[in-house]
């Protein structure tokens, strides 16, 4: 049953929220990869995925939230790091028969979906992500029916299924311009399923919108208040805050953006200091371009805080070079999509590439 609150001008709905529980149990998967190596384990391992990646004709597609050793390999072997966005665009433009997706779930199936020809595989194809599970397809399919006269825009993070349901799916990159174009044409909009990019896209484009309320368990932790006193130690730091974060907390923001936006920040600003409202992955990369800059985590809760995921991604943290060696070896974790629901997802996914390939 859903029910649909307007409060302030904006109807926030009802979603499933995420048990502690299932964060735990990542983290728990996550451990196994995570394990200090044994001596010349890791070097071993990337030795043999160099030769595997080669023979098998794969590429290696990672998020910047990925730990370093893969976002290393994947530059080291021809794959590439990158924003959901990007990922799937490298994916889909990139002549290897096999993409291996080292990310979440939503990430190797938009993979699948916009290359069904290729074979995807995910180190651990359970690697799933808070938005995708706040958002289960027949409620959301519920809701949408509710409201036909409404065009659904769905953010990346959602299954294939739900992708299906939706008129548009959008990133955090390209957000922003699809709603913008979609009130030109005078469109009622239904978003889900975060509510704090959902937020955050209202009050930027003034375009009222009906939202659901997911929401992702590493940013909506982060503390405005936290920020705001390590701001005060370090007046000098820039604060750069991806929009998956409480406004409260986007209103401290210097620059708000998806992660490759934020990259860009800490790489073409003179400041040499950045406070980091986002998943401490990129710091890999934030490093490797600006090796003198410093770069400080965000605080995600003040004195005697609890936090769940504590900044980092658990479902994020479940990739690794072991894991990432057996699938290549093995083949499973293969991503496969039901050909009716693959149809139907292809539809908002390719209206969102090619949007962003006029943009670009
Ligand atoms: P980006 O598209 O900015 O990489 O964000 C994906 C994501 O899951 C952020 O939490
Ligand atoms: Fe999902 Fe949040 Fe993890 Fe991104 S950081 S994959 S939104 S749970």
């Amino acid at each position: 049953m859903i029910i649909a609150t307007k409060s302030s001008g904006r109807a926030l709905v009802a979603a499933p929220t995420l048990s502690g529980k299932l964060v735990k149990e990542a983290q728990a998967l996550a451990a196994r990869q995570t394990a200090p190596y044994a001596p010349g384990e890791r070097d071993e391992l990337i030795r043999q995925i160099k030769e595997l990646l080669q023979k098998q004709d794969a590429v290696l597609v990672a998020h910047y939230y990925t730990s370093s050793d893969l976002q290393q390999l994947a530059e080291e072997t021809g794959g590439h790091v990158a924003d959901s966005l990007e990922m799937a665009r490298f994916g889909s433009e990139h002549s290897a028969t096999t993409l291996v997706v080292a990310g979440v779930c939503f990430m190797g199936e938009t993979a699948k979906i916009l290359n069904p020809e290729k074979r995807v595989l995910m180190p651990d194809s359970a690697a799933t992500c808070s938005l995708d599970l706040e958002c289960p397809v027949e409620t959301f399919t519920e809701f949408c029916d509710a409201h036909p006269d409404h065009t659904v825009v769905v953010y990346a993070n959602t299954s294939a299924a739900v992708k299906a349901r939706a008129d548009w799916v959008v990133t955090s990159g390209i957000a922003l311009s699809i709603v913008e174009h979609l009130a030109r044409q005078n469109k009622k909009i239904l978003w889900g399923p975060d509510k704090h990019l959902g937020l955050y896209v209202q009050k930027q484009t003034g375009v009222e919108m009906l939202i659901w309320q997911g929401s992702c368990v590493v940013h909506e932790k982060f503390k405005a208040e936290g920020i705001k006193s390590l701001k005060a130690r370090h007046p000098d730091a820039m604060v750069l805050v991806h929009p998956e974060a409480p406004l409260e907390v986007i209103a401290l923001a210097d620059v708000v953006g998806s992660t490759t936006a934020l990259i860009e920040a800490s790489t073409k600003n003179d400041a040499e200091k950045f406070i980091v409202a986002t998943e401490p992955g990129i710091f890999y990369k934030m490093q490797q371009a600006e090796p003198d800059k410093i770069f400080l985590e965000a605080p995600t809760g003040g004195d005697g805080a609890t936090c769940e995921s504590c900044m980092r991604c658990p479902w994020m943290a479940m990739n690794g070079l072991r894991n990432l060696k057996q699938v290549l070896e093995s083949g499973v974790n293969e991503i496969v999509i039901e050909k009716s629901v693959r149809r139907k997802a292809i539809i908002p996914l390719k209206r969102m590439m090619d949007f962003a390939k006029k943009c670009t």
